[in-house]
C-alpha cells in the first residue's frame, strides 16, 4: 500500500509499473501550485525522464460540438483492441471560467474509461494557456513514463491553445464538421495550416453528401497550403465517430506518418524544437510573474501608468523605468525619462 505521502522514489516505481492510481496523484502532484510540490514533481519528472518520448503524441482539436469526445473515445477504443494502451489528456484554459473541464465530464466517454489500458485525465486549471499547457505536457511525459504508447491531447479547438496543443504534439489532427463554414465553426484560417489531417466528421445519414462536399472543399484549399509538416502531405478524410466509420482510416495515416517521418529524422528535429520552444516560453512566463509581483514594480506602477495617460513620458520609457525598479536600479523618472 503506497503512503499518504509518497516518497520521490515510490512515486517513480509506480509510475514505471504503470500503476494507475499512483499515476493519477503524480499527476495532482505536478498540478500542484505549491512550491514544496513543484520541488518534489521535478524530482520524480527528472528520474522518470529517461523512460519518456516512446509515444505518438496526437493533438485533436475542433469546435465545440464537432464530435471530439465521441471520436476520442471510438478511436480509443479502436486502439485499445489493436493492442494499444492510450491517454487522454487536455488543455482547456477557459476550463476555470466555465466553472467546469473538456473531459471533466464524467458522462464523456464512458466505455473508453472502463478500459484498463486507457487513462483519461481532465484538462488541469490555471491562469494562463502556458501554465495549463506546461502541467499537460508534464502529465503527458509521466504517461509515456507509464507505458502508455499513445497519447491523445485534446483541445477545445478556439484561441491560443490550439498553439500551445501543437507545440507539445507528434500529429495534430483537425476535426470538421460538415457544411457549416470555417469561419462558422470558429476555425481560424491558422489551424487549418497547422493541420496534418482533417477529418470531416458526423459524415452520416443525411449528413453525408454535405460531408463529401466539405471534404473536397478543403481538399482544394490544402493543395495551395505549405504542409504543416515537413515531407507530408495533409489530407481530408470522412468519419463518423457515431458509427464507427472511418476510425480505422485514421490510425491507417497516423501510423504511414510515423513510418514514413521517424526515419527522416522529422519528428526528432520536432520534438527537439519543441523542446526549446517550451524552454523560452517557461521563462518568459516565469519573468513576466516575478515582474508583475515584484514589490517595487508594483508600488512604481500606478504613477507610470497616470503619466503615460498624461503624455509625460513615452511607452518606451514608462517600461525602462519598471524594469531598472525590477532589476534592483530605481530609475528616477523627473531626471531620466523626460523626453
Ligand atoms: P465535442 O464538444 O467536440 O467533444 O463533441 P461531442 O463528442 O460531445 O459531440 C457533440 C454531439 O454530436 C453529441 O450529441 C454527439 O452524439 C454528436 N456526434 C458526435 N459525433 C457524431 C457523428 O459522427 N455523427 C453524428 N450524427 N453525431 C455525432
Amino acid at each position: 500500500m503506497i503512503s499518504l505521502d509518497p516518497t520521490i522514489d515510490e512515486y517513480v516505481a509506480g509510475v514505471r509499473a504503470g500503476d494507475r492510481s499512483i499515476l493519477s496523484r503524480t499527476v495532482t502532484l505536478i498540478e500542484s501550485q505549491s512550491p514544496l510540490h513543484e520541488k518534489k514533481a521535478q524530482k520524480v519528472l527528472q528520474e522518470l525522464l529517461p523512460h519518456t518520448g516512446k509515444a505518438k503524441r496526437i493533438g485533436i482539436t475542433g469546435a465545440p460540438g464537432v464530435g471530439k469526445s465521441t471520436f476520442i473515445e471510438a478511436f480509443g477504443c479502436y486502439l485499445i483492441q489493436q493492442g494499444h494502451s492510450v491517454a487522454v489528456l487536455a488543455i482547456d484554459p477557459t476550463s476555470k471560467l466555465s466553472g467546469g473541464s473538456i473531459l471533466g465530464d464524467k458522462t464523456r466517454m464512458e466505455n473508453l474509461s472502463r478500459e484498463s489500458r486507457a487513462f483519461i485525465r481532465p484538462s488541469p486549471s490555471g491562469d494562463s494557456v502556458g501554465g495549463v499547457a506546461r502541467r499537460t505536457r508534464e502529465t503527458m511525459l509521466l504517461c509515456e513514463a507509464a507505458g502508455f504508447d499513445v497519447v491523445i491531447v485534446e483541445s477545445v479547438g478556439v484561441g491560443q491553445s490550439e498553439v500551445a496543443l501543437r507545440s507539445m504534439v507528434d500529429f495534430f489532427l483537425l476535426l470538421l464538421l460538415p457544411g457549416a463554414g470555417d469561419e462558422l465553426q470558429g476555425i481560424k484560417r491558422g489551424i487549418i495550416e497547422m493541420a496534418d489531417d482533417i477529418l470531416i466528421n458526423k459524415a452520416d445519414g443525411e449528413n453525408r453528401q454535405r460531408a463529401e462536399q466539405a471534404r473536397l472543399e478543403q481538399q482544394t484549399s490544402l493543395s495551395c497550403l505549405q504542409p504543416a509538416t515537413p515531407g507530408w502531405k495533409t489530407e481530408a478524410a470522412l468519419c463518423s465517430a457515431r458509427t464507427g466509420e472511418g476510425v480505422p482510416q485514421v490510425w491507417q495515416r497516423i501510423e504511414k506518418f510515423f513510418r514514413e517521418l521517424e526515419p527522416k529524422g522529422v519528428i526528432a528535429k520536432r520534438r527537439q524544437e519543441q523542446a526549446v520552444d517550451w524552454l523560452t516560453d517557461l521563462i518568459r512566463d516565469e519573468l513576466q510573474g516575478r515582474f508583475n509581483h515584484h514589490p517595487r514594480v508594483q508600488a512604481r506602477f500606478p504613477e507610470i501608468r497616470k503619466s503615460l495617460l498624461r503624455g509625460e513620458i513615452t511607452v518606451v520609457s514608462a517600461a525602462r523605468i519598471l524594469l531598472a525598479d525590477f532589476d534592483g536600479n530605481p530609475e528616477n523618472p523627473n531626471h531620466d525619462h523626460k523626453n
